[in-house]
């Protein structure tokens, strides 16, 4: 008998319906003999709902009550899949954040857990009850108010969870198979992955894949926890994300099995690119640059400084396209300071990244990705690697095909089309 912990996305819990099915899914775990935590998300687009309300009645919504908002979106959707569950004839209780124990820093809409107390949830277990936790809230001491944990927070919850109980696994249900080659609904060819280490998987959720919050993954990297990343559609299995020195639970299938020096490829389409031109090329020059855009609040990812000769240089780098106004603003005003000449903004870019750990022990890995994209014409604008990725950013129109390319390239390609449930990875 194993302590299992299950989160269930918005997606997945859209209707009544949904709800009865996911009442279900938790009810055979059960059956099966293992006791059953549930971690749930609000649901369908209830956040984005509940956000838009708070917007039409204030230009600037007080943090500590939206949270207090936002946060009653879990409470629907974990009363009513205890209620399912009860219909079902098993005994299920629901939890808030708080009542659950997750205590988390004093900051709204972004709080950070710091502990997880979950006393009432082990006598839950102990009494035979399958316990139903709201996901993406927590409660904080000093202040004693609610706070929510940020968007996409309930995977980090289930996380939580699964590491304050010592679960066996953290099961985190959604509306696609499990983690693939690369989006499958870009790249059809896309094949489920059996595993993934979390380091992989990191670095490919902050390029751009979305199945899993890197919170989350960070989160289950620190404290050892077990994640499978599975649909709520299927009853087939996902992919496992196996921390440092973990096994795979399905090692003994497919002993002997050489891990493929690629794990991914990963596409974002969220950056745009700033440009300083003329900028004097003297030391400081950066430092002043990036000190004014991080005091924009801009978080700036890849970075080119062209050669000089002329006694002039330009920087360019990207930022989300969301902090790229921001971080203009901010520049233009301290133009005659920097010495600088002119600003570019250009939104229409892309960035493809290749990730895996066994480029720490195979050279020419680079070498496929550049040759694929020379074969296939597609101009490269910044390059940046780290010791398990290689990013480039591309026109953002030239993307699609670049990493169909790219995919083909490193031997990813399976035989048969991923199924897509037109889902949207939550
Ligand atoms: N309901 C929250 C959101 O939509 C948390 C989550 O879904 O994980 O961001
Ligand atoms: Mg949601």
């Amino acid at each position: 008998m194993a302590l299992i912990v299950q989160k269930y996305g918005g997606s997945s819990v859209a209707d009544a319906e949904s709800i009865k099915r996911v009442a279900k899914r938790v009810v055979d775990t059960r059956r099966a003999g293992h006791d059953v935590v549930v971690a749930v998300s609000a649901m369908g687009d209830t956040t984005d709902e509940l956000l838009d309300l708070a917007n039409e009645v204030a230009p600037i919504p007080a943090p500590r009550e939206l949270d207090m908002l936002l946060s009653s979106g879990e409470r629907i959707s974990m009363a009513l899949l205890a209620m399912a569950i009860h219909s079902m004839g098993f005994e299920a209780r629901s939890f808030t954040g708080s009542q659950a124990g997750m205590i988390t820093d004093s900051q709204h809409g972004a709080a950070r857990i710091v502990d997880v107390t979950p006393v009432r949830l082990r006598e839950a277990l102990d009494e035979g009850a399958i316990v139903i936790v709201a996901g993406f809230q927590g409660f904080n001491r000093d202040t004693r108010d609610i706070t929510t944990l940020g968007r996409g927070g309930s995977d980090t919850t289930a996380v939580a969870l699964a590491a304050a109980l010592s679960a066996d696994v953290c099961e985190i249900y959604s509306d696609v198979d499990g983690i693939f080659t690369s989006d499958p609904r870009i790249i059809p060819t896309a094949q489920k992955l059996d595993h993934i280490s979390s380091e992989e998987m990191l670095e490919l959720a902050a390029n751009g894949a979305k199945v899993l919050y890197i919170r989350a993954v960070e989160y289950a990297r620190r404290h050892g926890v077990l994640i499978h990343a599975r649909s709520t559609f299927s009853s087939s299995e996902g992919t496992y994300v196996l921390g440092e020195g973990m096994k795979n639970p399905r090692e003994a299938e497919e002993a002997e099995m050489e891990e493929p020096i690629v794990a991914g490829v990963a596409t974002d389409f969220s950056q745009a690119k700033i440009t300083v031109a003329g900028v004097p090329d003297v030391p400081g020059k950066a430092a002043e640059i990036f000190k004014i855009v991080a005091k924009s609040g801009a978080n700036v990812d890849m970075i080119v400084q062209n050669v000089s000769a002329t006694g002039r240089t330009d920087i360019s780098f990207t930022v989300p396209k969301a902090d790229a106004a921001g971080a203009l603003k901010s520049l233009a005003a301290e133009q005659n300071e920097v010495g600088f000449s002119n600003l570019v903004h250009d939104d229409q870019i892309g960035k493809l990244s290749v990730v895996g750990a066994g480029m720490r022990t195979h050279s020419g890995v680079s070498a496929i990705l550049f040759e694929a994209l020379s074969a296939g014409g597609i101009n490269i604008e910044m390059i940046s690697t780290s010791e398990i990725r290689i990013s480039v950013v591309l026109r953002d129109s030239d993307l699609a095909e670049a990493a169909r390319t790219v995919h083909t390239a490193y031997g990813l390609d399976g035989e048969i089309e991923a199924t897509v449930h037109a889902g949207t990875g939550r």
